[in-house]
């Protein structure tokens, strides 16, 4: 199953993502990811995208529509993938197009009141990535990811200034394709307001529909 999942910044796309890939037995591609783990290893790619990642602006879109060809290329993707955090443009959903065919655009709807909260609370682990939030998911042992035992950090971007620019950039650049999705038929919206479970549940049931 092919699958783009979409949504604000907070939305919950990236833990959904996890789960529903673990269940459907397909990889989870977030270019968010893919761009932090080439920051991390300082590649040359890594380098020319670290400023644009920490101020919350978006990457390029040749940049981003050549790294997620590239990934789709490998064996792992033969079976589907969930696509998370793209496209964010209407070139890059038009690259998409021109690339493969999706079965589902998945619209997580949230409000800003509860983005803000989810974003500034949220605390990523250095080590394996897993998502806590200092209120909706404390870890056990406050800075220590309960998973992995690694060290919990406060992602660049989601300091205060960023959050509110990645809001705005989602608002100008990105809500726009809810319009362009709407037409092909594929859109299917989700109140992405609940709990993890309850929000994984409505997901799942709303593909039962697709088969
Ligand atoms: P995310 O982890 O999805 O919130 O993405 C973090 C940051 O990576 C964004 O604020 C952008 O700077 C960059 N990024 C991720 N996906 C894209 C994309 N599809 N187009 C452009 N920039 C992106």
């Amino acid at each position: 199953m092919k699958l783009v999942f979409f949504g604000p910044p907070g939305a919950g796309k990236g833990t959904i993502a996890v789960k529903l890939a673990e269940k459907l037995g397909i990889p989870h591609i977030s270019t968010g990811d893919l761009f932090r783990a080439a920051i991390k290893n300082q590649t040359d790619l890594g380098k020319k995208v670290k400023q644009i990642l920490d101020s919350g602006a978006l990457v390029p879109d040749e940049l981003t529509v050549d790294l997620v060809r590239e990934r789709l290329t490998a064996k792992d993707t033969n079976s589907g993938y969930i696509l998370d955090g793209f496209p964010r443009t209407i070139p890059q959903a038009e690259a998409l197009a021109g690339i493969t065919e999706l079965d589902a655009v998945i619209n997580f709807e949230v409000s800003d009141e509860i983005l803000i909260k989810r974003l500034s609370g949220r605390r990523i682990c250095s080590s394996c990535g897993f998502i806590h939030h200092v209120e909706f998911q404390p870890p056990k042992h406050e800075g220590i990811c309960d998973r992995c035992g690694g060290k919990l950090i406060q992602r660049e971007d989601d300091s205060e200034t960023s959050i509110r620019k990645r809001l705005s950039v989602y608002q100008n650049q990105t809500a726009p394709l809810l319009g362009y999705y709407e037409k092909t038929g594929l859109m299917i919206d989700i109140d992405g307001a609940p709990a993890p479970a309850e929000v994984l549940s409505s997901v799942t049931a709303a593909l039962e529909h697709l088969k």
